[in-house]
């Protein structure tokens, strides 16, 4: 069912509880990258426009002990906040009680306030990631109604999330709708041909997402590091290509069930060495030499790889085709990157932390419909999981 979405909200007046994703990285008390700063920035500018009253929390990194805390405070992401919104943001060092309350009670419309990192209730019998249902509730009183923007922690049930979810009418932010429309849209409705692409280094990470998408997707392109589990089980030699020998009888499996479905690398750069200064050359995948390592898809393979892709509707990728970070085995995610990137009429999304930076570096952000910000999240809805964050939201 159709989840409520902010603008489906009446907001005027009122108190708008937002959990927002500010697990932005921080040096020596210093944002590093303000990225998902911004990014919330369009849900929070609308409720201050509908003369609502903004009460924002995050996490921020893992709370354990009383010591975590002291560089685990959200205090600087209030003050980046401020300037990017050209606006006062006054932050309330407590995640409840008096102070907090008091705050809130003092709220003008168009105010907003930014409470202390969530995770600060997990000290005390992790309260926050345990979904304590009290805090959730108590949470939840605090305001009139909710916005969830955190696609990031969508996956995991938090007091935060899912606990203030349970207690108060909830929709989803602009961030949130967009992942919902695009990731969700994948597994639940794409429009067809649905091609995806997989990579990165194991099969193990990513089983769920191949067993899922072999039944989705209309062509299911493969390479990586992955890949040579899928041609061990082919018969073929990998040399000392990665490899996870407990995984062999399912990629068999997955290769039976996936029948032309499922694409592999025609051609390979490899070497004897991981090392960017090594020699390296190209090789079929049915010539793979005894004492060299696979680190790349080859040019045929991009070629074959952006002819499977013409004629797409809707593409999803996931996973790097070579070990990207050293420049002589980057070639294959560049080409794979500017093949979808140049697709004519596809809906085009990335889910995947190192293939999201890998677009970004490239250049080619702006060319693709959606990159998903949440890692774990993005991964869990691609596997066709149900994520706890989405499915609390309330139904329109
Ligand atoms: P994503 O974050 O996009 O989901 P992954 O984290 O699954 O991607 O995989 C990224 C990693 O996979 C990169 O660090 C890359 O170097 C590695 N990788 C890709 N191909 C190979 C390969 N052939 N051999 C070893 N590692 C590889
Ligand atoms: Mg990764």
């Amino acid at each position: 069912m159709a989840k409520k979405v902010v603008t489906d909200l009446d907001l005027n007046d009122k108190k708008v509880l937002v959990r927002v994703d500010f697990n932005v990285p921080m040096k020596d008390g210093k944002i590093t990258n303000d990225n998902r700063i911004v990014a919330a920035l369009p849900t929070i500018q609308y409720i201050l426009e509908q003369n609502g009253k903004a009460i924002l929390f995050s996490h921020l990194g893992k709370v354990k002990t009383e010591e975590d805390k002291a560089d685990k405070s959200l205090r600087p992401v209030a003050e980046r906040l401020s300037e990017l919104l050209g606006k006062e943001v006054k932050f309330v060092p407590v995640t409840r009680g008096p102070e907090l309350e008091g705050a809130i009670n003092e709220m003008k419309d168009g105010d907003v306030i930014l409470f202390e990192n969530t995770r600060f209730e997990d000290i005390d019998g992790k309260k926050e990631s345990k979904n304590d249902p009290e805090l959730g509730k108590y949470w939840a009183s605090l305001g009139d109604v909710f916005v969830n923007d955190a696609f990031g922690t969508a996956h995991r049930a938090h007091a935060s999330n899912v606990g203030i979810a349970s207690n108060l009418e909830s929709a989803a932010g602009f961030l949130m709708e967009k992942e919902i429309k695009f990731i969700g849209g994948v597994v639940d409705n794409p429009e067809r041909p649905l091609v995806a692409i997989l990579g990165g280094a194991k099969v193990s990470d990513k089983i769920g997402v191949i067993e899922n998408l072999i039944e989705k997707a209309d062509k299911l392109l493969i390479g990586g590091g992955m890949a040579y589990t899928f041609f061990k089980a082919q018969g073929k030699e990998v040399g000392i290509s990665l490899l996870e020998k407990d995984k062999i009888d399912l990629a068999k499996s997955l290769l039976e069930k996936a029948g032309d479905k499922l694409v592999l690398p025609i051609d390979n750069v490899v070497s004897h060495e991981f090392s960017n200064d090594a020699p390296f050359h190209t090789v079929d995948s049915n010539h793979i030499p005894a004492d060299e390592e696979g680190l790349d898809i080859g040019p045929a393979t991009v070629e074959l790889f952006t002819k499977e892709l013409q004629g797409a509707k809707t593409v999803v990728w996931n996973g790097p085709m070579g070990v990207f970070e050293m420049s002589n085995f980057a070639k294959g995610t560049i080409g794979v990157c500017e093949a979808i990137a140049n697709l004519d009429g596809a809906t085009t999304i990335i889910g995947g932390g190192d293939s999201a930076a890998a677009a970004m570096d490239l250049g080619y952000a702006d060319k693709f419909t959606h990159i998903s910000t949440g890692g774990g999240a993005s991964l869990e809805y691609l596997e066709g999981k149900k994520l706890p964050g989405v499915e609390s939201i309330s139904d329109k």
